[in-house]
């Protein structure tokens, strides 16, 4: 991606644990374009799923999230030429992850930009995206007491049975309605079928889509009590991003993409994603953004994972107009 950028006329730096920051020339201030260079796919996947290309679509690991996204963002700076915005590129390498490392030089790289584009892909049916849900992964990890489970129960305190009352506890703060969701995903503990559980454990994702929300679920979190109250509650882990709440900018923004989509035969709707994307952490310093723009396609995260790869063109235009446009704030 450097050498890409560079042909470009970027002045690429490569940074600490493969991220990398590039800029280009061109009217001020600057846009963003963010991207993430890693995949959920263990390195030697290529060796079960290769790369390969049927008919229009390409397969292969990651081609969807986001490797085909990486080269809309190359095309899309190509074709705008030299009439554009100075352009930021950041790309981050353990986004995945939910951009642990990357998240701080993401915040710099962020420092005085107009907008912020990510080519994230789209929607399934390749709408683009100016909300996403924040997200939190907790542990809660219950200390209970060991007994033998024929002849000494009464003196035992079962961690699996607290789990299982605080797993519905848990589950009992999802709300379909704000799109508030609690899953327990993995459970965890006991040592043998007769030994009252001493340990248990309890993973969870939860994702918020505004932060209010997010406020009512950490209270509600901390406030979880144990039923068995010699029982011992042990809340981990914290928000690892937090929710892109639908923005007036990102709305202007979206205005703007949705015109240009029209000139190109697309016929672009907004929508907001489940997921989270480094467009959360650059929305939460109160810069506008725009995500989805990536390529056209399904699968992310699967083994069937693949990409259109007649969107590639299509989506590098749209994104090429919007560095091009003189209207942006
Ligand atoms: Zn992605």
């Amino acid at each position: 991606m450097g050498e890409e950028l560079e042909r470009l006329g970027a002045e690429v730096t490569l940074l600490e644990r493969g991220h990398l920051r590039a800029e280009l020339p061109g009217r001020r201030p600057p846009l963003l374009l963010s991207g993430h260079v890693d995949t959920v796919w263990p390195e030697g996947t290529l060796a079960e799923m290769p790369f390969r290309v049927e008919g229009g679509t390409a397969f292969g690991p990651g081609a969807y999230d986001m490797k085909a996204g990486l080269v809309v963002m190359v095309e899309g700076i190509r074709r705008a030429g030299d009439d554009r915005r100075a352009l930021r590129v950041f790309l981050t390498a353990d986004e995945e992850k939910g951009s642990p490392t990357g998240r701080p030089l993401l915040e710099q790289a962020a420092e005085g930009v107009a907008a912020a584009f990510v080519v994230e892909p789209p929607s399934p049916r390749g709408n683009l995206k100016t909300a996403r849900k924040g997200l939190g992964r907790f542990t809660l990890r219950i200390t209970g007491r060991a007994a033998h489970a024929g002849t000494n129960r009464a003196a035992g305190v079962s961690a699996v049975e607290e789990l299982a009352h605080q797993t519905l506890a848990l589950e009992a703060l999802t709300d379909e309605r704000t799109g508030t969701a609690v899953n327990v995903g993995v459970v965890s503990g006991g040592t043998a079928e007769n030994v009252v559980a001493a340990e248990a454990e309890a993973r969870i994702d939860v994702r918020v889509a505004t932060k209010a929300d997010r406020e009512r679920v950490e209270r509600a979190l901390t406030e979880l009590r144990p039923v068995n109250p010699e029982a011992e509650l042990e809340l981990g882990g914290g928000w690892t991003r937090p929710p892109l709440e639908r923005s007036e900018g990102a709305a202007k923004l979206f205005a703007r993409a949705r015109e240009y989509g029209r000139e190109l035969g697309l016929d672009l709707e907004e929508g907001a994603s489940g997921g989270g994307s480094d467009g959360n952490l650059i929305g939460a310093l109160g810069v506008p953004v725009l995500d989805g723009l990536g390529a056209q396609g399904a699968g992310a995260h699967s083994p069937d994972e693949h990409v259109e790869l007649g969107s590639i063109p299509l989506r590098a235009e749209l994104l090429a107009r919007l560095l091009q446009d003189p209207g942006l704030s």
